[in-house]
């Protein structure tokens, strides 16, 4: 069977979805059996403009990252976007609430007209996405599944319940009872909690559930004292970009 031809791109990140990739160790041999990677940013110098599934990390910030993006658009059939830079604008975001001049002119004072620095958005402000793996960094197995489901030609599980759930199954304290706050009962699940399983507050790198007001979980919430919309005011850090509207996404 002929494998399709993958590139591999970074934009405004930190390379961490793409090094996630690169952990993948005896899967990423797996990986590289079923598709020809033909650009991978932080891994290989060779660099092809003949790829069908294009995999981006990062969010765009500069006009260059538009010109960028449209041209992976308008070669790659499929694209994948990862992490919560690509998928929501992520962490980059916190840029557009100071403003953009501001935020200009607080890091690059009198050199700013001379910076190409545009308003932060996600990929797919500029392209079609196909796929979305969550999260910063993503869980990389969940990026195998989607490459692997690309291949088989099926739609990829991403869950649709939140990160409450797996934090139970994994038997933690819930981290309210020590204090902290936690955005898990409206946040996507998919990463086994990560931050939970560490004693830390989750604060939604995989954006929320489909319909936060509906589930369950809001019944812990209540057991604290808090609403829905209580939390959802601490929902800034990875989704300053899109509050609510990036869980459009992956239905
Ligand atoms: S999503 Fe996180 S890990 Fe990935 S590029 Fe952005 S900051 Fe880095
Ligand atoms: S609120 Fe946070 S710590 Fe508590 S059960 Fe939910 S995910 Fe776990
Ligand atoms: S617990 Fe929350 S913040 Fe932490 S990795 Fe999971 S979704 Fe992201």
């Amino acid at each position: 069977m002929r494998k399709p031809k993958v590139g591999i791109f970074g934009l405004t990140g930190c390379g961490g979805c793409q090094l996630e990739i690169l952990n993948l160790e005896d899967q990423l041999l797996d990986l590289v059996n079923a598709i020809e990677i033909v650009h991978f940013t932080e891994a290989i110098t060779e660099y092809s403009d003949n790829y069908e599934i294009a995999i981006v990390e990062g969010s765009i910030s500069t006009m260059h990252e538009i010109e960028r993006i449209k041209k992976i658009g308008d070669i790659a059939g499929t694209i994948v976007a990862i992490g919560a830079c690509a998928v929501s604008g992520g962490l980059n975001c916190l840029k557009n609430l100071y403003g953009l001049e501001k935020a200009k002119e607080l890091v690059y004072r009198d050199k700013k007209k001379l910076i190409d620095s545009i308003e932060v958005k996600p990929v797919d402000e500029y392209v079609k996405v196909d796929y979305y793996a969550r999260g910063c960094p993503p869980n990389r197995f969940e990026i195998v599944d989607i490459i692997r489901s690309l291949i088989v030609g099926k739609k990829p599980e991403i869950p649709n319940y939140p990160v409450c759930i797996e934090c139970k199954r994994n038997g933690n304290t819930c981290v309210y009872e020590l204090g902290i706050t936690c955005l898990g009962p409206i946040s996507r699940a998919g990463c086994n909690s990560r931050c939970p399983n560490s004693v830390s507050g989750c604060e939604a790198c995989r954006g929320v559930i489909d319909d936060p007001n509906i589930n369950a979980q809001k019944d812990l919430l209540k057991e604290y004292g808090l609403t829905v919309e209580d939390i959802l005011k601490e929902f800034n850090l990875y989704n300053a970009c899109r509050g609510k509207t990036i869980e459009q996404k992956n239905k």
